[in-house]
C-alpha cells in the first residue's frame, strides 16, 4: 500500500462484526482467568493489556498505525513529544556517551540535553548539520546523533542520507525527530536512521487538540523506549491515542494541502517589499532547496519562516491585522497559524544565540493550515501590506 492508503487502514483491521471505527477503551485494568492467562500478556506471549500505566488498547492502535507508516517494527505510544525524545534517548544511549546534536533543535529537547542529561555525564556537541564537515568532525567518539527533518523556525534541511551514512560507518546511531514531515513526506528509517520520534501533537493529530508522542524503531528499541516510558509513567491515555489515530486518518490528504499552501504562501510573500526573507525548503533559490527537493519530493509540509521589515513592531501590527490566521504557539493544526520564536519557541535564548541561529527580531513563524490558498495569502497581504 502507498502512505496514503496505509494512513487509511495502518494499526487497526477490525474483525467480523467489530467496530468500523476503534472503540475507546476507557481502562486502567484488564481482568484474567486465572495465573497462567495473566503471565502469558504480562511476558508479551499473547497480544493483550494487563495495566493502565504499561499499555491500552488505543495506544496500541496508534502504535502499530505510525510504526507501519515510519517502516519501523514497532512504535511506543507517549503522553508528549517530549516524552517519546527522552525515553528514545535514554534507549539508545542508556550510559553517558557524547551526544552530537543538530544545534537548531526544537528549544525544550535542547535545553532536556542541557538539564537532564548533560549533568548525568553526556558531553554535547551541538553542530551545525547543514555542514557536513562539522558533521563529520563531531561523529569520532560519539554515542549517539540528534536530528530533525525540518528545523523549526528557519525550516533547513540537512541532508540526512549523508549524515546517516557518516554515522553508518562511525557506528553511532541516529535519532531523527521528524514532526514537521510526518511519514507520509519522509520516512527516516528508510533513509538509515536507527528510530524516530514524533510530537503526535502536531501533523499526526493535526487538529490542535492533543498532546501525545511517539517513537519508532526496531523492536528493541521500542522494548528498551516502552520499558522506560512504563517506569517514568509517560504512557499515552486511551482518548488522546484514539484522537491522535483519528488524526492520522487524514494525514496524507492533509499533508499534500499544507505543502502545496505553504509553498503558494511562501511564493507570495517574496514578492513583497516589506518582506526581507522568506524561508521555504521548496521555495526556489532557498540554500536548502537541492537537498530538499531530493528528501522531500512530495512537499515539505506546512511550515514556513519569513523576516518581516520593522522588526518586532511590525510584527505586532501584522497581528493586530490577521484575519483567519492566529497567534498560537504550536503547529501542524489544520488552521493557520503564527508563532513569533522571540517570544515562543526560543525564549529560553540571549539574543546573540537568538543572532547566530539566524532568527531575528523580525522573524515569525507560519504552520500553513489546509484552508484555501487563496484566503491564506489574501490574509498575509493584507496584514503586512495594510495602511
Ligand atoms: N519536536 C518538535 C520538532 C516540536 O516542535 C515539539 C513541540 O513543539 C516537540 C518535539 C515536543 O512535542 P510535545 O509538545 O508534544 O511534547
Amino acid at each position: 500500500m502507498k502512505p496514503g492508503s496505509r494512513a487509511v487502514h495502518a494499526g487497526r483491521h477490525p474483525g467480523r462484526r467489530e467496530s468500523l471505527a476503534p472503540p475507546i477503551v476507557q481502562a486502567s485494568v484488564h481482568v484474567f482467568d486465572d495465573l497462567d492467562d495473566y503471565d502469558e500478556v504480562a511476558a508479551g506471549r499473547s497480544p493483550g493489556h494487563v495495566y493502565g500505566r504499561n499499555s491500552n488498547e488505543n495506544t496500541g492502535w496508534l502504535e502499530a498505525a505510525v510504526a507501519e507508516l515510519e517502516g519501523g517494527e514497532a512504535g511506543v505510544a507517549t503522553a508528549s513529544g517530549m516524552a517519546a525524545i527522552y525515553v528514545a534517548i535514554l534507549a539508545l544511549a542508556p550510559r553517558p556517551v557524547p551526544i552530537l546534536f543538530q544545534r537548531e533543535l526544537y528549544g525544550t529537547t535542547i535545553a532536556l540535553l542541557r538539564e537532564d542529561f548533560a549533568p548525568l555525564g553526556y558531553e554535547l556537541r551541538p553542530a551545525d548539520f547543514t555542514d557536513l564537515g562539522a558533521v563529520e568532525r563531531g561523529l569520532p567518539g560519539a554515542g549517539l546523533v540528534i536530528s530533525e527533518t525540518i528545523t523549526n523556525p528557519l525550516c533547513a534541511v540537512a541532508d540526512l542520507d549523508r549524515i546517516c551514512a557518516l554515522a553508518r560507518d562511525a557506528r553511532v546511531p541516529v535519532l531523527v525527530d521528524n514532526t514537521f514531515a510526518s511519514p507520509t513526506l519522509f520516512r527516516p528509517l528508510e533513509h538509515g536512521a536507527t528510530a524516530a520520534v514524533h510530537s503526535a501533537t502536531k501533523y499526526l493529530g493535526g487538529h490542535s487538540d492533543l498532546v501525545a508522542g511517539v517513537a519508532v524503531g526496531s523492536g528493541e528499541f521500542v522494548r528498551q523506549s516502552r520499558a522506560r516510558s512504563i517506569r517514568l509513567g509517560t504512557t499515552l491515555g486511551p482518548f488522546e491515542a484514539w484522537l491522535a489515530l483519528r488524526g492520522l486518518r487524514t494525514l496524507a490528504l492533509r499533508m499534500t494541502r499544507h505543502s502545496a499552501n505553504s509553498l503558494r504562501l511562501a511564493e507570495a510573500l517574496a514578492g513583497l517589499e516589506a518582506v526581507d526573507r522568506v524561508h521555504h525548503p521548496l521555495l526556489e533559490g532557498s540554500p536548502w532547496q537541492p537537498v530538499a527537493a531530493r528528501l522531500l519530493p512530495e512537499g515539505s509540509g506546512g511550515m514556513l519562516a519569513f523576516d518581516l521589515a520593522g522588526a518586532r513592531p511590525a510584527v505586532q501590527l501584522m497581528l493586530g491585522r490577521m484575519r483567519l490566521a492566529a497567534f498560537a504557539a504550536s503547529l501542524g493544526g489544520v488552521e493557520t497559524t503564527i508563532s513569533y520564536p522571540e517570544i515562543t519557541s526560543h525564549r529560553g535564548l540571549t539574543p546573540e544565540e537568538r543572532l547566530e541561529l539566524g532568527i531575528l527580531p523580525g522573524t515569525v513563524r507560519v504552520s500553513t493550515g489546509i484552508e484555501d490558498p487563496e484566503d491564506i495569502v489574501e490574509d498575509f497581504v493584507q496584514a503586512i501590506t495594510a495602511g
